[in-house]
This record gives structure tokens, C-alpha cells and sequence, in this order.
């Protein structure tokens, strides 16, 4: 076996398949690994429980007798505007939300999972002997900024993301963990790329809620994406105005920095904002008609207004189904509270109508933030 020319031709064929950038680590207790468990006794992880996993800090507790890590980023980067540089409404618009980048096409985990078998089903063609694979894409007890980080893929910027100097950040992640014995991407007298944040500060002093305790180090229950995807009761009142018209994740620190600016741009139809047309089939961003729906800058009373089936059965393909029908809702009333609508126009009348509706729902969660809408726009 020649183990250089196997890493390479590994890095080659994940490039073939798709892949942006693909690097191999070693099954290791890096450092940062272990740094989750100081993290979440500080109350940053609110709950999400499921970051206590101790097989987080320890490649090698996921898959026993896994030696390598192989590290994919696939870059979802999609020719539109960033969230900071939409043009504010006016009070005669509809109010608009906003939906994080990576959420707007087909769902990145069955997006990188399909690539991901197809490198495992091409490992099993080159390497003749057995082994085991197993690959994650935000599905497993795995850290894979981290491991990207010593796979030589980038460094770990202030918003605790992973950077690359050429791509920036808007990129999926996706490992794949193997007993296969691969030499790594960086050679053992070699450090992972320098952290060129330098004295930049930009995201941290953008984020809209103040949810970076210190430089490298995020609160999650001050955080949009948290506040607006992963948090099942209802938005805390002191976050509320903040989090403006976000209704499923936030790019702002993302946005701003400096490293995105000339970030390349993908056409990969995947990621593209889905339309949902009023008469038609579904179909990605193009001829959009005022009649249709799109992910991109969505109407915010299309997403207050819709049903938990219509919501199951436009979002079962879409990373959006992780904050469920009352989530969605709830986020929207929460952005139609902070939208500019104005008593006397065609859309205050109309918002106020559904808003009043949505103030009975069963759902509790629903009925307040409705509640709280209407207070805000009355
Ligand atoms: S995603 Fe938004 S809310 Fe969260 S840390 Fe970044 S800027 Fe702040
Ligand atoms: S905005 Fe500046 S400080 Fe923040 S991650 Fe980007 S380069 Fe680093």
C-alpha cells in the first residue's frame, strides 16, 4: 500500500465527487475536542443535551479502532445578497423575513450524505482489505470543525466557525470515520493553517444579540440560530427585537466577514432558494411571479399563515423541519412584531387578522407570540 499517494488520491476522487476541499486527520483527542465540556458547564450549550455526549472529545469512542478522519467541505455559497446588504421595507411592503443561507435549498445533510457514500463506496473499490467507515455530516458525536481545522482545511475564527482562506466560510462539513490507517494531510512537523482573524472584530461586533461572551467563545442561548431552531418554548423577551426579521438561523457574522467577501459563488441547484409557485411544481430560484412563495426573503404571513401540513409538506427535504411547524410560526409572528407595519395600511389589516387568528392556536407557544406581535403593531 503507498499510503501518500492513497491520501492523495483520496483528496482527488472527494473532488471528483463534488467536493470543495477534502483533507485527512488522524482519529485524535485534539485539544479543542475536550473544550465542549468547560463550555456547556458554563450554561453555554442551553439545551441542547445533546453536546454532553463524552464521545464528543474522542474520535475514537464513535468508531473503535478508527484511526482516520477524512474531512469534506462541499460550498453552498449561492449567488445572492448577503442578510446585511437587503434594503430595508418600507411600511407599504410585505413584511419579509430572513432564512440563514444554508437553509434555503435541498437538505445538506442527504446532500453531503449522498457524497459521502459515494467516497465510502469508492474506498471499498480501492482498499481490497476490511475496514470500517462511518460518515456524519452534524449527525453524530463528532466535532468536525475541529477535526477539519487539523486536517489542514482552515482555521477557527472568532465566531467560533471554520475559516478557509480562499472560501470563506459558507461551507458544509462532512467526515468520514475509518479504521483505514491513512497518513494525515499535514505532515507530523506541520501546524493547521495560522488564525488570520488578526485584530479584525467585525463579527463580533455585529451580532445582534451580543452572543459572543469573548473572541472564539459564543454563548448559544443569546444566539439567533439557537434562539430561532433549536429553543422549543418561547423566545425570551429580552431577545425578541433583536433577533428583527430572522425566522430560521442567522448569517450576520458570517456576512461580515471579511474572509466571505470574495468568497466563491456555487450554481449548484441544490442550494439555490426553493420556490414554491402558487399553481406548479416546485422549482429553484427562477421567473419567480409575485404569486410565488420563495425561501429567499419569504412573506412572513405565508409563514405565519401556514398549516402544520402544508409545513410538513414543503419542508420534509429542507433543513427548516428541524424547528417544526410551531417553531416556523412562532419566529414568524416573532418577525411580524418587529416588521415596520403601519395602522391603516392593506398589510397592517391583514396582518392583524392573522395574528388575531393565530392568538387562539391550542399551541401555546404560538398564542403568545402572536399575542406579543400585536402588542407590538397595535
Ligand atoms: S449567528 Fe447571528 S446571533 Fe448567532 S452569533 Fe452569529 S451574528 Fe450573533
Ligand atoms: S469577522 Fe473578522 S474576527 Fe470575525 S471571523 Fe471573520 S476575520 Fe475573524
Amino acid at each position: 500500500m503507498n499510503y501518500v499517494s492513497d491520501t492523495q488520491w483520496i483528496v482527488e476522487r472527494a473532488k471528483s465527487i463534488g467536493f470543495d476541499r477534502c483533507g485527512v486527520v488522524r482519529a485524535e483527542k485534539f485539544p479543542e475536542l475536550a473544550q465542549t465540556s468547560e463550555w456547556l458547564a458554563r450554561g453555554y450549550g442551553g439545551e441542547m443535551k445533546y453536546l454532553a455526549d463524552p464521545r464528543r472529545s474522542d474520535p475514537q469512542s464513535v468508531l473503535p479502532g478508527g484511526r482516520s478522519v477524512i474531512v469534506c467541505l462541499l460550498n453552498y455559497n449561492t449567488a445572492h445578497p448577503l442578510s446585511t446588504e437587503t434594503k430595508p421595507q418600507n411600511d407599504q411592503e410585505e413584511p419579509r423575513g430572513w432564512i440563514s443561507r444554508y437553509a434555503w435549498g435541498r437538505d445538506y445533510h442527504d446532500v453531503l450524505r449522498d457524497r459521502l457514500d459515494q467516497l465510502v463506496d469508492s474506498l471499498r473499490e480501492h482498499f481490497t482489505g476490511p475496514f470500517e467507515a462511518r460518515s456524519y455530516t452534524d449527525t453524530g458525536p463528532v466535532q468536525e470543525r475541529v477535526l477539519a481545522k487539523h486536517a489542514g482545511l482552515g482555521w477557527l475564527g472568532k465566531n467560533t466557525l471554520l475559516l478557509n482562506e480562499t472560501l470563506g466560510s459558507f461551507f458544509f462539513l462532512g467526515v468520514i470515520l475509518t479504521t483505514l490507517e491513512l497518513p494525515p494531510s499535514l505532515a507530523a512537523n506541520e501546524l493547521p493553517p495560522p488564525d488570520l482573524c488578526g485584530n479584525c472584530r467585525q463579527c463580533l461586533d455585529a451580532c445582534p444579540t451580543q452572543a459572543f461572551v469573548e473572541p472564539y467563545v459564543m454563548d448559544a442561548r443569546r444566539c439567533i440560530s439557537y434562539l430561532t431552531i433549536e429553543l422549543r418554548q418561547g423566545i425570551p423577551e429580552e431577545f425578541r427585537e433583536s433577533i428583527g426579521g430572522h425566522v430560521f438561523g442567522c448569517d450576520i457574522c458570517q456576512d461580515v466577514c471579511p474572509w466571505n467577501r470574495r468568497a466563491p459563488i456555487v450554481a449548484l441547484e441544490e442550494f439555490r432558494p426553493r420556490v414554491f409557485p402558487s399553481q406548479d411544481e416546485e422549482q429553484t430560484d427562477v421567473s419567480l411571479s409575485s404569486e410565488d412563495e420563495s425561501l429567499l426573503q419569504p412573506r412572513l404571513e405565508w409563514l405565519a399563515g401556514m398549516s402544520e401540513a402544508e409545513f410538513r409538506e414543503m419542508f420534509r427535504d429542507s433543513p427548516i423541519k428541524r424547528t417544526k411547524w410551531r417553531g416556523l410560526v412562532r419566529n414568524a409572528c416573532n418577525a411580524l412584531g418587529n416588521s415596520k407595519l403601519r395602522r391603516g395600511t392593506k398589510v397592517h389589516a391583514r396582518a392583524s387578522v392573522l395574528l388575531e387568528r393565530l392568538a387562539a392556536s391550542a399551541e401555546p407557544v404560538i398564542a403568545e407570540s402572536a399575542r406579543w406581535a400585536l402588542s407590538r403593531i397595535q
